[in-house]
């Protein structure tokens, strides 16, 4: 990475043009089909790489334009899951969701994303980061009907995010990213074999890695939650001084607007910290001074060599037009930080 301080980032997914899915919906069905389709996603991603860099954003991803949902697209590349045999089950003990079952051993018979990310490396000369879904999170998006085990299914899948996460290095992606929103959830599995699955998707790569840890997306069922959780949320406390420990390099946590206590970044002193300095639950864009004002309150918990401002979760859900509004301020939230770090 560049030695330019604050590298601007995102969680990951922007929203979809309304020609390609739904707006504003999760599961959103493609709105075009066969060969239209494949370009229709390709013309996402470019507009995707290309409004990040008017926002001034360092680290590119792909805005998750050629995927449906940030864990079912990746599941349902693999074979020993039905997807026509669906199950009902409570994600993140929160939501209902018609989710696929497992019914044999699973395995990646071919890659998922690496032509993806290979189209998007061709896009920009920019380092550019990669979602992949963290093993506890795409249990937690299943049936399962073969395993009968939490923990060896989640095994399973590490090993197979470690298959793709190789394969994604070498089509030059930057940074490798592993979503585990689950980790806010199941504190004593992220404890007995949450971390240690994590480690195993991300084992023996060379480039940086890093976890995602945040309270969802801006969806109802979400929010309804997060008004469960009391006026601190202490969450992370459990999670990070595992997460310290561990060989991930990258910590995208929450903190505008989220009642998340902001010295908790302390228990993650070392690693870098990709800090969501813009709110996702929310269509008010953020201004330049609010996204800056979260930044220098950060600084006092994390070294300014090691802070990525970025944004508190993905922005799929977003009109496209906030997403715009909001990828700007964190570019010029960012660059009134730095220049008040150069001076
Ligand atoms: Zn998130």
């Amino acid at each position: 990475m560049s030695g330019a301080l604050l590298p601007t980032s995102t969680a990951g997914s922007l929203p979809k043009p309304s020609w390609l899915a739904e707006p504003e919906t999760l599961w959103s069905p493609w709105k075009l089909q066969g060969d239209a389709l494949v370009e229709g996603k390709r013309d996402a991603l470019r507009i995707a790489v290309q409004e990040q860099d008017h926002a001034a954003i360092d680290i590119v991803s792909d805005g998750e334009q050629t995927r449906q949902h940030f864990v079912t697209t990746f599941i349902e590349h693999l074979s020993g899951v039905d997807f026509e045999n669906r199950e009902t089950v409570r994600i993140r003990n929160r939501y209902d969701a018609s989710v696929p079952t497992v019914v044999g051993a699973v395995s990646r018979e071919k890659p998922v994303f690496v032509e993806d990310a290979a189209f998007l490396r061709q896009q920009t000369d920019k380092p550019i980061k990669w979602a992949l879904p963290g093993p506890m999170t795409m249990i937690d998006t299943l049936h399962d009907r073969h395993y009968g085990s939490r923990e060896k299914l989640a095994w399973e899948f590490a090993t197979i995010l470690n298959q793709e996460a190789k394969e994604l290095e070498a089509a030059g992606v930057d940074i490798i990213q592993f979503d585990e929103p689950s980790f806010n959830v199941f504190f004593d599995e992220v404890q007995d074999w949450g971390v240690a699955a994590l480690e195993r998707a991300a084992e023996g790569l060379r480039v940086e890695t890093a976890v995602h840890i945040c309270y969802g997306y801006g969806i109802k069922a979400n929010t309804d939650w997060k008004a469960t959780l009391g006026s601190e949320w202490r969450q992370y406390e459990q999670t990070f001084p595992l997460i310290q420990r561990s060989t991930i390099d990258i910590v995208s946590l929450e903190c505008q607007h989220s009642h998340v206590p902001m010295d908790l970044i302390e228990l993650i002193r070392g690693k870098k910290v990709m800090l969501g300095a813009i709110d996702v639950a929310s269509e008010t864009v953020e201004s330049d001074e609010e996204v800056a004002d979260t930044l220098r309150k950060a600084l006092e918990f994390v070294d300014a060599e090691n802070l990525i401002p970025s944004t508190n979760c993905g922005m799929a859900p977003l009109p496209r037009h906030v997403a715009r509004g909001k990828l700007g301020a964190l570019g010029r939230g960012a660059e009134i930080v730095r220049r008040e770090l150069a001076s």
